[in-house]
């Protein structure tokens, strides 16, 4: 009977660190999992994962890792081979990936699988530091 998609967009506001601006965002269908939501910011049209219940508190999130990458750790070879990031596309660890969107040059260095079937990878840019970008998603 029913039209397959009662798509009604959610939208949530939140704050995005690249853009450095409060947007409403686009929530991204996750399936069933209420593990993460999923929200696409329509500045840079990176995903980011919403922030159940709050914005200070909880204090899981003051971890400095030291994992900065510096802009003289891409050689021009690195460069010249990077993969322009798709979120179809998959990425190996130690991948290194061109952001269109922020101009940005990054490393892969950890891929994770979320509840739902959601492929991400952990990137490190140069200029945005570690962002989290979903891959293979069809
Ligand atoms: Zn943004």
């Amino acid at each position: 009977m029913a039209t397959g998609k009662a798509a009604k967009k959610r939208m949530i506001n939140q704050h995005c660190s690249v853009c450095k601006k409060d947007f409403d965002m686009e929530v991204v269908d996750g399936g069933e999992s209420n593990d993460v939501i999923w929200l696409k910011c329509p500045g840079c049209e990176g995903f980011l994962p919403y922030i159940a219940g709050g914005e200070k508190g909880v204090g899981a999130d003051a971890g400095t890792e030291p994992s900065e990458l510096a802009p003289e750790d891409l050689d021009s070879e690195e460069r010249e081979n990077a993969r322009e990031y798709d979120e179809s596309s998959e990425y190996e660890v130690d991948d290194v990936i061109y952001h269109r969107s922020w101009n940005d040059y990054g490393k892969v260095i950890t891929k994770e699988e979320l509840p739902g079937h959601r492929k991400t990878i952990i990137v490190n840019f140069v200029n945005q530091g570690k962002i989290r970008l979903l891959e293979g998603v069809t």
